[in-house]
């Protein structure tokens, strides 16, 4: 993997297309990621961005932000105004094509300095979207930060299985981002689990109630309707459908979707949300 630091100049993304309805920004600590080799990387739309990628396969670059920290808090006047005058509340995504927390967080500790500044200059809103463990790494910074704006950590446990065939094992175990749930959610921070994209769940009433233990809510989505594409051609274009219908072939269809949200209805009553006003926020009550 090919890894670098460069300077961005504003970390602040004013945000368009479908997560224009979630936050007004979104931020990249990272351009590329260093999980994209992993299970989540085979779906992930991120690696359908050209701009982004500029013709190299994903999971095979990584570029630190080395001035993030710096980038918002220079811009973060001028960006705070923008989203007060064209937004509902200046509310950062972070991160949306990017994992926050990869390996090399250790050495480049962009996305920890990143958290900090927010301490000095917080959003209204922050979503913190990441699927490792180490975010509870973060804990004590997370909770001061929860008292200065509406903080949701959300970590994203797409099954309850450790391997699918034939395709590479998670970033992180499952029973490791379970474990960093339960930490957060025990130090009072508000903990979302993020079923996306819904994969093939072995025993989902168990899966479901042990989410309910740890988490405040529960968001599932389906690569179909949620991977940017009208009819999930996106993800169908990769392995991941085929290895999805082998261990259950219904999984690849959209009623599976409607089957796995009535059962965390059932676990988690009020606190379930689909598709992208999960992502905001919104839970079906
Ligand atoms: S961690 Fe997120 S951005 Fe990185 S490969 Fe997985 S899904 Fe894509």
């Amino acid at each position: 993997m090919e890894i670098t630091s460069a300077p961005i100049r504003n970390v602040l993304t004013r945000t368009s297309g479908y997560l224009a309805s979630v936050t007004s920004h979104s931020l990249q600590p990272y351009r590329g990621c260093s999980l994209g080799n992993s299970l989540c990387g085979i779906g992930c739309y991120v690696q359908h961005n050209r701009y982004l990628t500029r013709g190299r396969p994903w999971g095979s670059f990584l570029e630190a932000r080395e001035n993030a920290a710096d980038s918002y808090r220079r811009n973060y006047p001028r960006e705070r105004r923008w989203a007060e005058r064209n937004r509902e509340a200046f509310s950062i995504f972070l991160s949306s094509s990017t994992e926050p927390f990869p390996p090399q967080e250790a050495r480049f500790r962009i996305t920890g300095q990143i958290l900090e500044e927010m301490l000095v200059h917080p959003p209204d809103e922050l979503v913190l979207q990441t699927h490792r463990p180490q975010v509870a790494d973060h804990l004590d910074v997370l909770r001061d930060l929860g008292d200065r704006c509406r903080l949701r950590v959300h970590i994203s446990i797409e099954t309850d299985r450790e391997r699918l065939p034939g395709l590479p094992a998670h970033g992180s175990p499952v029973e490791e981002r379970f474990e960093a749930a339960r930490k957060l959610s025990r130090a009072g921070v508000a903990t979302v689990i993020t079923v996306s994209p819904l994969l093939p769940i072995r025993a989902p009433d168990a899966f479901f109630e042990r989410i309910a233990q740890c988490a405040d809510a529960v968001v599932l989505d389906h690569f179909i309707g949620g991977d940017g594409s009208t009819d999930g051609g996106r993800t169908r274009a990769t392995a991941l459908p085929a290895a999805m219908a082998q261990v259950d072939p219904d999984s690849v269809e959209l009623g599976y979707l409607d089957r796995m949200v009535t059962v965390a209805e059932r676990h988690l009553p009020g606190r379930v949300g689909v598709h992208i006003e999960g992502f905001s926020g919104r839970y079906r009550s």
